[in-house]
């Protein structure tokens, strides 16, 4: 789970001051935000229930996850979420709402490692969005990330992620990070920055590639490199050493603790 994370603190100063630059210097003042926070949430919604649901499980399921929305954000409230999903979480009754930003898609990730089947990460992904992202581009989005998390974790060729999500999502990722990078802009929606988080890991050759290519972009930097990274360390299973040590303490301790036991029931191959 920390290559969502990592991608999150790298991405945090670039977020508001883009950066057109492939080799952008790791900024001191990094830190985790709302990605890092989210994903820990669907992590801990997960590791308290891991059940499969079915088609008509997901109302249910979809409270477990926003409970922990919600948990989540009243023990870190200042972590950079956006207005629209700060108002929902601080409300006291559980209202739909339905986005079509990105932040549905941002904390997929842990959707993609915990089940053994596309159809059951499918149906997850549509109950972590039903509170908050439940327009049909932020359940796209969401789910899109998580089924390129499962299908990189299983060892899919990345020509095979590829034509997957295309296909299924009706994404174009016809293109690399770098025919992209002069136009690209800053866009929260699921529709502009999914498709290009994607392609930035399949245009990677390692994880801090990755990283790099979907900070560079210019765009929602700490979203993107939390997709991009996720999906990374899912297909690299590797994160060089100094990534580490940068960026483990710049994250909470309790979101690392609750990381690690994600990982160790889930990713421990
Ligand atoms: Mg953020």
């Amino acid at each position: 789970m920390f290559g969502a994370f990592y991608g999150d603190v790298i991405g945090s100063e670039y977020e508001n001051a883009c950066t057109k630059d492939y080799d952008f210097p790791l900024k001191r003042e990094s830190h985790f935000t709302d990605d890092s926070v989210m994903t820990a949430a669907v992590c801990r919604a997960i590791l308290n229930n891991g059940e499969n649901i079915g088609r008509f499980g997901i109302r249910k399921r979809a409270f477990e996850y926003a409970a922990q929305y919600k948990q989540y954000y009243s023990r870190y409230p200042h972590a950079g979420y956006g207005s629209m999903f700060s108002r929902w979480a601080k409300e006291k009754s559980l209202r739909r709402q339905f986005s079509y930003a990105n932040g549905g898609a941002m904390r997929a990730v842990p959707i993609g490692y915990a089940y053994d089947d596309i159809e059951q990460v499918m149906l997850q992904a549509k109950a972590s969005c039903y509170y908050t992202h439940a327009h049909r581009e932020g359940i796209r989005g969401a789910q899109a990330v998580a089924c390129a998390v499962f299908l990189a974790r299983h060892g899919e060729s990345k020509e095979h992620i590829r034509k997957f999500i295309s296909e299924k999502f009706r994404y174009d990722l016809d293109y690399t990070a770098e025919q992209i990078r002069p136009e690209y802009s800053f866009d929260s929606s699921c529709e502009y920055s999914v498709p290009p988080s994607i392609v930035c890991f399949l245009d990677s050759a390692d994880y801090e590639s990755a990283v790099r290519n979907a900070v560079s972009l210019g765009g929602d930097a700490d979203t993107m490199a939390c997709i991009a990274g996720g999906i990374a360390e899912a297909y690299y299973k590797n994160i060089p050493e100094e990534i580490r040590r940068f960026c483990d303490s710049r994250i909470d301790i309790s979101l690392k603790e609750t990381a690690r036991e994600f990982d160790l029931r889930y990713n421990n191959t």
